[in-house]
């Protein structure tokens, strides 16, 4: 009994589970997210309260008709499957498709929630975090959840995907959600001027939609804000200077430790 509570899987688990906690404990004692934060004065406790009670009747609301809508599509053979495996730039493929298609779903819906009447409908409970927090990701109104969420399963009926591919998508929705509510950076400065990761958006990127509500639209990418000429002019320089605050943080850490 014992040993199979204790199986290597299980102690694996544990030894990631408490590697992650002593990491997050050793970065909040050190400074280290501190130093990263976007908006250094920006929580509110009456917010997140708010965020908390949204959250938790949209989460289950919305998980209940997403869950069943799923289960009818898979049950129907509208979402199907393809279980063999096959080389991993099938998968890639496949994966780019979503990600790709989904920003440009996100981008345009999203601009269009923007516009009144359906900002105040819609859009604007979302809105309520100017300085957003992992909670705000799910702090949202159960229709912007259905157009959000409803996009996995409406991909998965019109393509028929590999699962390894399928398996990466809700975890990659569920990452970048968080990633980009966190409030924090963690990206390293060159990331907006390399031209490999430029296209791919940041915590400071989402952060500042929502500090200026306007802007920076995108999910995943910049591209189509690069397209439509809807990214702030000043993201690049607010991204340095959120770098430099975190590099100066360290400097002083330094100076004191010598
Ligand atoms: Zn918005
Ligand atoms: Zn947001």
């Amino acid at each position: 009994m014992l040993a199979s509570v204790f199986s290597d899987e299980t102690m694996l688990r544990v030894w990631v589970y408490a590697f992650v906690l002593a990491g997050v404990v050793t970065g909040i004692a050190t400074g280290f997210f501190k130093a990263r934060k976007i908006q250094p004065n920006g929580f509110k406790w009456k917010i997140l309260r708010n965020e908390a009670i949204v959250a938790a009747i949209t989460l289950s609301f919305s998980g209940a008709v997403l869950g069943s809508l799923s289960k009818y599509l898979i049950a129907h053979g509208y979402i199907r499957m393809i279980a063999s495996p096959a080389p991993w730039w099938t998968i890639a493929l496949e994966f780019a498709l979503y990600f790709i298609l989904f920003d440009t779903w996100f981008y345009w819906l999203h601009r269009l929630m923007h516009k009144e009447p359906i900002y105040r409908w819609v859009h604007k409970l979302h809105h309520k975090s100017t300085s957003p927090n992992l909670l705000t990701t799910v702090s949202e109104t159960p229709f912007e959840a259905f157009i959000n969420g409803g996009f996995v399963p409406l991909f998965l009926s019109v393509f028929t995907v590999h699962s390894a591919a399928a398996a990466l998508i809700l975890p990659t929705n569920i990452v970048m959600g968080l990633y980009v509510h966190s409030g924090y950076e963690f990206f390293p400065r060159w990331w907006n001027r390399s031209w490999a990761t430029k296209w791919f958006i940041t915590a400071t990127f989402h952060d500042q939609h929502h500090r200026y509500f306007t802007g920076n639209f995108g999910g995943y990418t910049t591209i189509w804000d690069r397209i439509c000429g809807t990214m702030r002019p000043k993201f690049e320089a607010d991204y340095r200077k959120s770098k430099d605050r975190a590099q100066e943080a360290r400097a002083g850490k330094a100076a004191a430790a010598t």
